[in-house]
């Protein structure tokens, strides 16, 4: 199976030309709506559909008999049913009956051909009912003119070639109606329809599952006749209308795999769905394109060019924790001390202002093992920390960061809190009863000292 080269176990949805790499939309830089661009070298790529993404058309099968059961295309179905089977018995003279009749199966077909067409660009739902009313005789006159050329080509090979060959090309066109309908729903052209270079081709490109389709087909079409040889006829009016019904289903049902037979050959076929170009052609917010950009670095192991990446992203729009938290894993698997220590105030602040207790915590014990001799460079920083570590069970580290707290910030608002919680800490851990003293004859100093933070901060 062919796939992204960053995802072994996905199906490329886009190539590039210039590198020569397949990739998955995961993969590209969406940062332009309606286009997608090379991380790499920066060209566009081209969309890539490819069978393989898709599910198989024996496994389409079940859902292709669901397909026609919406309330528009049921409505359609019985519809044009009742209204037939009404024409059938009417007592209309047989000109106005003929060209009412083909009204209708001119309104059938084409309603058929929109099931293809949809389904080939890969809306999967039937066509609704003022679609279908919008519908002209114009297929219709192209399936006629389309019988009448092969049929004068047939022929004129039998009478003046051979009756062999006749038959012979009568058995490949048989194979290929499918094929030609497909080529006709897609071109809108009856040149384009019998040219066998774009039937047959349609019919190499698509192979087995082209074959499984005509396969399945004729048993439709076949069953569709038994119902009506076990029926008879001397059919009853609602036999008559159940008939027709079963066949329109069956037409839609078999217009439906055509037209998904298409939809999953796209990329052989040459053409891109449109719905394969507004669910790959997306925009993507800077941030998410960072994230993949980075992803995609990673992968090739260029861990500078990564970090250089998240750096400016950050630098862009300081406000996502999501970039600061990737920026900062990657740090630490860098072991950057350096741009550890430059970033880890403005992270930890960031958590904080955002009340993120607990990714704060854990980044900050990661931070702590790399960097053993940093202390938060904000107050705020270190009390809430402390109070972190301490509720998560290390009195050690509560204690570390609040040592000495008042004499670095003495203008801080929170000190005698501090002073408390620093106690608290100290009280926790073992042999520490001189300690707990000396913070005691603290306290009270910071209280005598800072009389208002006794009013709003006694904790
Ligand atoms: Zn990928
Ligand atoms: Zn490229």
């Amino acid at each position: 199976m062919e796939s992204c080269k960053y995802h072994p176990d996905t199906a490329p949805n886009f190539t590039c030309s210039q590198c020569e790499i397949d990739l998955c939309k995961e993969c590209v830089d969406h940062s332009i709506a309606g286009e997608a661009r090379c991380f790499h070298c920066g060209s566009p790529l081209t969309i890539r559909v490819t069978a393989s993404s898709m599910e198989s058309l024996a496994r389409r099968l079940p859902k292709a008999f669901r397909y026609p059961m919406t309330a528009d295309a049921m409505m359609f179905i019985f519809g044009l049913s009742v209204a037939t089977t009404f024409l059938a018995v009417l007592p209309l003279g047989g000109f106005i009956k003929f060209l009412a009749m083909l009204f209708c199966t001119g309104l059938a077909v084409n309603y058929s051909f929109l099931c293809l067409k949809a389904t080939a660009a890969g809306d999967m739902t039937p066509p609704r009912l003022q679609e279908a009313a919008g519908g002209s005789l114009s297929i219709l006159i192209r399936l006629f003119a389309i019988i009448f050329i092969t049929g004068i080509f047939l022929n004129f090979v039998a009478s003046s070639v051979s009756s062999a060959l006749a038959i012979t090309i009568t058995l490949v066109l048989v194979i290929g109606i499918p094929a030609m309908l497909m080529c006709l729903a897609m071109s809108d052209s009856i040149t384009e329809a019998i040219n066998p270079v774009n039937f047959i081709g349609l019919m190499l490109k698509t192979g087995i599952p082209y074959l499984i389709l005509v396969g399945f087909l004729f048993i439709m079409v076949s069953s569709v006749s038994l119902i009506q040889a076990v029926i008879g006829d001397d059919l009853l009016f609602l036999s008559a209308i159940l008939q027709s019904a079963a066949s329109s289903y069956y037409a839609m049902v078999a217009f439906h795999l055509m037209g998904y037979l298409l939809y999953q050959h796209q990329d052989a076929l040459g053409y891109v769905s449109e719905d394969a170009e507004s669910a790959l052609l997306y925009h993507a917010e800077p941030e998410a394109v960072t994230h993949a950009h980075v992803s995609i670095c990673l992968k090739e192991g260029d861990y500078e060019q990564a970090k250089g990446l998240l750096h400016s992203a950050i630098k862009q729009s300081p406000k996502i924790p999501a970039l600061w938290q990737r920026y900062f894993d990657l740090l630490c698997q860098m072991e950057d001390r350096q741009a550890l220590m430059d970033m880890a105030d403005k992270h930890l602040s960031l958590l904080l202002k955002l009340d993120q207790g607990i990714p704060m915590l854990r980044n900050y014990r990661r931070l702590v093992r790399i960097l053993p001799e940093y202390v938060p460079g904000t107050p705020a920083l270190r009390l809430s920390l402390a109070r972190l570590n301490l509720e998560g069970g290390d009195a050690k580290a509560a204690v570390r960061l609040l040592n000495g707290l008042h004499k670095a910030f003495p203008e801080y608002d929170r000190l005698v809190e501090s002073g408390i919680l620093l106690k608290t800490a100290l009280e926790a851990m073992p042999n520490m009863e001189a300690q707990v003293e000396k913070c005691q004859s603290l306290i009270d100093q910071l209280r005598i000292r800072y009389p208002e933070q006794v009013a709003e901060g006694q904790v």
